[in-house]
């Protein structure tokens, strides 16, 4: 179903994103090691992963970042050694011989148990050396194996060296293949630092697809279609006005779906709880970093409200939360980039996300105060 509200994971429920498709999977047929899906939230990364990992046929392994950091609070490698392994044995349900031999490959590294799809640590154990193995079984079972982390910049928040592990990985080991997503664009291109001489992928090669949202034809048809799905007549005036407020964000696109076809709410309704949810979401997403700075909540709110140029940004933040020097808003401003929740083109800087200028332009700032 096209407005489920699950990252989709069968192609079937997968609007369009075909080139993408077919760009994973020709990284994977001419064995790149380094793959970037990249795009702002709710363009659809997590699901074209989905897709692209179970339309490969290979072993895969993926793992949710973002997730993962928030629930623990780091990010161990015993943890993510744990859910890397289960994730791959899951992998291969159904695929009883290549199961067995992975469960034998592993059971030979000192320290780690596995039981059925269980994969537990014990003592000390070395990431590194377990990437080997992998490497060696998928040598052997000539397949190769996809390792995924989505929202892949939560990495860098770990205090392990990570991008190190994955250099090493990407040089050393030709049969596996890491897939990296990020919608923190930035924080996940100086994570990786392929431009950076300081970083141990300096210089490396990664293929990076970069997701777009829908074009207005594309969110048109759409609606369109997900409301046929559903055996359901929706005016062509009604999708036209949602797809004006919700741009082509397949995210948005997908909610208001659900709560005008599955919930059967009426437009206006439909609407409201959009804008509802969207706000929790992003007041959610926003918490972190603007615990940093209250200025992050003003440069917001100045770009939400129109202002594109650095100075008249400033001016607003000044004016809201008193002086600070140039340097030091430049840094702010350049890190609201980074996390993609602004965006700078030759027409100044923006939010590339309607719902969230909307969202952020009827806030009271700081919330919650
Ligand atoms: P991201 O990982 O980029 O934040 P998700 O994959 O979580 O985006 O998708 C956001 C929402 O949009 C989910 O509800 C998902 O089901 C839906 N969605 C994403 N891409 C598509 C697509 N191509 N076709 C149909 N629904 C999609
Ligand atoms: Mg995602």
């Amino acid at each position: 179903m096209l407005f489920d509200l699950q990252p989709k994971t069968r192609r079937e429920d997968l609007y369009d994103r075909e080139e993408e498709l077919e760009e994973f999977m020709e990284a994977l047929k001419l064995k790149e090691t380094l793959i970037l899906l990249l795009g702002i939230r709710r363009l659809g990364k997590s699901s074209l992963l989905n897709v692209a990992l179970s339309e490969s046929g290979l072993p895969f392994s993926k793992i949710d970042v973002r997730s993962l950091y928030f629930t623990h609070g780091s990010i161990p490698q015993d943890l993510l050694a744990k859910k890397l392994l289960e994730s791959l044995l899951k992998s291969l349900k159904g695929r009883e011989k290549l199961h067995m031999e992975l469960v034998r490959t592993l059971s030979k590294i000192s320290g780690i148990t596995v039981s059925g799809i269980r994969v537990e640590f014990s003592g000390k154990f070395d990431l590194a050396e377990l990437l080997e193995k992998l490497d060696s079984w998928a040598e052997k079972s000539r397949k190769r194996v996809v390792i995924a982390f989505d929202e892949a910049q939560y990495l860098r928040l770990s205090g392990i060296r990570y991008d190190g592990l994955i250099a090493y990985a990407v040089d050393n080991l030709p049969n596996l293949t890491f897939v990296l997503t990020g919608s923190e664009v930035g924080m996940l291109h100086d994570f990786i630092g392929l431009d950076n001489p300081k970083k141990p992928l300096f210089g490396r090669y990664a293929r990076e697809i970069t997701l777009e949202r829908f074009s207005r034809d594309q969110s048109v048809d759409f609606l369109r279609k997900g409301f046929e799905e559903l055996g359901l007549k929706i005016s062509e005036g009604e999708i036209e006005r949602a797809v004006e407020r919700l741009d082509g964000i397949v995210g948005w696109l997908t909610l208001y779906g659900y709560l005008r076809g599955v919930r059967k709410l009426p437009e206006g309704e439909a609407l409201r709880e959009l804008f509802e949810r969207a706000k929790a979401l992003i007041l959610d997403e926003l918490s972190t970093l603007t615990r940093h700075s209250v200025r992050y909540w003003f440069i917001l709110k100045a770009v939400s409200l129109g202002n594109s140029s650095w100075s008249s940004i400033k001016e607003y933040v000044e004016f809201k939360a008193g002086r600070i020097n140039d340097a030091k808003f430049s840094g702010l401003l350049k890190n609201l980039t980074k996390y993609g929740y602004i965006e700078k083109t030759d027409k100044g800087y923006s939010i590339p996300d309607p719902v969230a200028e909307e969202v952020l332009r009827g806030l009271n700032l700081p919330p919650g105060k």
